[in-house]
C-alpha cells in the first residue's frame, strides 16, 4: 500500500510521490521567538514530528528545515517593551524552544535557519519580484502585487471578490476579507532594526522570510510544507505567490495543515490569554511524554479540545504501553520460538502501517497497537524468548514513530540515585535483604521503581508517592 496524504491545495488525499525519492524536502513553519511557545503551538510541532517520524520509518530520507522567526512585528514589540536589544529577547526564547522540543521528544530539524541570518537571500527574492513585475515600491516599502499572480487564492480557496489588489497592507497578519497587496520589505521605522537595501533601508515581512529560507535549503521546488491551519491564509498563500513568481517554478507539492488545539471552544492563543506553556504543565507534575501522547493521539486534521481530564486519561493510556514493556523485561521466558509467531507479529505491524498510510490515521494505528498488546498479554504464559524479542523489536519500531515510550536503558540516573541502586545490589549480594528493601523503598520515594530482570537491575520513572 502506498502512503496517502491530504493535500490542502487540492482538498483531497493523494498518493505521496516525492520529487527525488527516497529524499524528501520537508519545511515546517517554526516559532516566532518573542515568548515561550504554548501548548497549541506544540500541537502543531508534535503533529509535524509524528509525520516526519513516519516518513523516516517508511524509509524516506527526510531533510527537515524549521525556520526561527527572530524578526517581525511581535519580536520587535517585545524588545521595545522590555527595553532590551532584539537578539537578547530572541536568544532567550530560542534557547527555551530547543529545551521544550527536547522535553516533548520532538526530533530536531536538520536546519533551524534564523531570519536575521538570511537577509541577503530575502533581498535577492524581492529583487527578482521587482524585476519580473510582481512587486512595486511605495513610500520606502515594497509590496507584492497579488493581481500579477493568477493562482493567488488557490490554497485558501479565496473568493475572488475579496481580492483587493492595488490596496496594500503593512501588517503581517490580516484576514481573508482583506486580501491585499502584502508587504515584502518594510521601510525603516524609528526604533526598529534595519538593513540597507536599494529600495530603502528596512526589514523583511514575515511571509518573505519563510519563502526565502525554505528555498535556500530545499531548492525552488520541494515536497512537503506544513504549519497550523491559521497559516493557510495569508502566510502560506503569500509564500506560494512570492516563491513561484520569483523562481518561475512550482514551489511545494503537498501542503499539510494541522488543526487547532482549543480550550472551551476557542483556539488556544497568546492573544486570547487562554494558554498554557509546556513549562506550566510540567511544573504541575504532568509527564511530558503523556502531554506528547495527548497531542498526537487525535488525528492532525481534527480539532483537539484540551482538558486536564483528557491529559490524565492520556497519562494512564500511555503508561499501559510502558508497563507492558516493563512486564516483559521483568521476567524470564523459556528459550525457543513459537512457529508462525513472527509472521503474526509482522501482520500486526502491517496493520499499523496501513492505518498510518491513510493520511497518518493515528487513532486507527493506536487502536491496532493496543489490540496487539492485549493479544500478546493474553498469551504471555505460552510465549518463548524469541517471541518476546519479536514483540519488543516491533514495539520499538512503532515507538520510533510515536516517541511516547521511555526506553528504560537509555536514561542515566542522577548520580546520587545511581549510588543507591549500587548499594542495594551490594546488599542483595550480601543477602542483607532488609537493607536492600529499605533502599528500594527509598528509591521509590524519589520516583524510581526498580525492576530485577534476568539481565540485571533496570528502573523506570514513576510518580513519586
Ligand atoms: P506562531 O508562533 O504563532 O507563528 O505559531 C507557530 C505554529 O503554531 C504555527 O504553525 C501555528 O499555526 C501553530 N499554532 C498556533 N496556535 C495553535 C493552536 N491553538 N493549535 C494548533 N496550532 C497552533
Ligand atoms: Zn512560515
Amino acid at each position: 500500500m502506498s502512503l496517502r496524504v491530504f493535500n490542502t491545495l487540492t482538498r483531497q488525499k493523494e498518493v505521496f510521490v516525492p520529487i527525488a525519492a527516497p529524499a524528501v524536502g520537508f519545511y515546517t513553519c517554526g516559532p516566532t521567538v518573542y515568548d515561550f511557545a504554548h501548548l497549541g503551538n506544540f500541537r502543531a510541532y508534535v503533529a509535524e514530528d509524528l509525520i516526519k517520524r513516519y516518513l523516516i520509518y517508511r524509509g524516506f530520507q527526510v531533510r527537515h528545515v524549521m525556520n526561527i522567526t527572530d524578526i517581525d512585528d511581535k519580536t520587535i514589540r517585545k524588545a521595545q517593551s522590555e527595553k532590551q536589544p532584539l537578539n537578547v529577547i530572541t536568544d532567550r526564547y530560542i534557547h527555551a524552544f530547543h529545551q521544550d522540543l527536547n522535553t516533548l521528544n520532538i526530533l530536531p530539524a536538520d536546519i533551524f535557519p534564523r531570519a536575521t541570518e538570511h537577509i541577503p537571500q530575502m533581498q535577492a527574492m524581492v529583487d527578482a519580484l521587482l524585476q519580473r513585475g510582481h512587486a512595486y515600491r511605495q513610500d520606502n516599502s515594497v509590496y507584492f502585487r497579488i493581481s500579477s499572480f493568477p493562482d493567488y487564492g488557490r490554497l485558501s480557496n479565496l473568493n475572488p471578490e475579496n481580492l483587493q489588489s492595488g490596496r496594500s497592507v503593512d501588517s503581517d497578519e490580516y484576514d481573508k476579507e482583506n486580501a491585499r497587496d502584502f508587504v515584502l520589505w518594510k521601510g525603516y521605522r524609528e526604533n526598529e532594526p534595519w538593513w540597507d537595501y536599494h529600495a530603502g533601508r528596512g526589514r523583511p515581512g514575515w511571509h518573505l522570510e519563510c519563502s526565502a529560507m525554505s528555498m535556500a535549503y530545499l531548492g525552488n521546488h520541494f515536497d512537503i510544507h506544513m504549519g497550523g491551519v491559521d497559516n493557510i491564509f495569508p502566510h502560506h498563500e503569500n509564500e506560494i505567490a512570492q516563491a513561484e513568481c520569483a523562481s518561475g517554478e512550482p514551489f511545494v507539492n503537498y501542503w499539510l495543515h494541522v488543526q487547532h488545539l482549543i480550550v472551551d471552544n476557542e483556539k488556544m492563543s497568546k492573544s486570547l490569554g487562554n494558554f498554557f506553556t509546556l513549562r506550566d504543565l510540567v511544573t504541575k507534575g504532568h509527564d511530558p511524554l503523556s502531554i506528547r501522547y495527548l497531542l498526537l493521539s487525535t488525528h492532525y486534521r481534527k480539532l483537539l479540545n484540551f482538558t486536564f481530564t483528557a491529559l490524565d486519561q492520556a497519562d494512564r493510556t500511555r503508561k499501559r504501553l510502558q508497563d507492558f514493556l516493563f512486564s516483559l523485561e521483568a521476567r524470564e521466558f523459556p528459550a525457543g520460538e513459537t512457529p508462525g509467531f513472527k509472521s503474526e507479529v509482522a501482520e500486526w505491524e502491517q496493520r499499523f502501517r496501513n492505518e498510518m498510510d491513510d493520511d497518518f490515521n493515528v487513532s486507527g494505528a493506536l487502536g491496532v497497537l493496543f489490540e496487539f498488546i492485549h493479544a500478546a498479554n493474553r498469551r504471555l504464559e505460552t510465549l518463548l524468548k524469541q517471541d518476546i524479542r519479536e514483540i519488543r523489536e516491533t514495539i520499538a519500531r512503532v515507538n520510533s514513530v510515536l516517541g511516547v515510550i521511555r526506553e528504560p536503558e537509555t536514561e542515566a540516573l542522577a548520580p546520587e540515585l545511581e549510588a543507591l541502586v549500587r548499594e542495594r545490589e551490594r546488599a542483595r549480594a550480601a543477602k542483607d535483604f532488609q537493607r536492600a528493601d529499605a533502599l528500594r523503598d527509598k528509591l521509590e520515594k524519589s520516583g524510581i521503581q526498580l525492576i530485577d530482570t534476568p539481565d540485571g537491575v533496570k528502573w523506570k520513572v514513576i510518580d513519586s508517592p
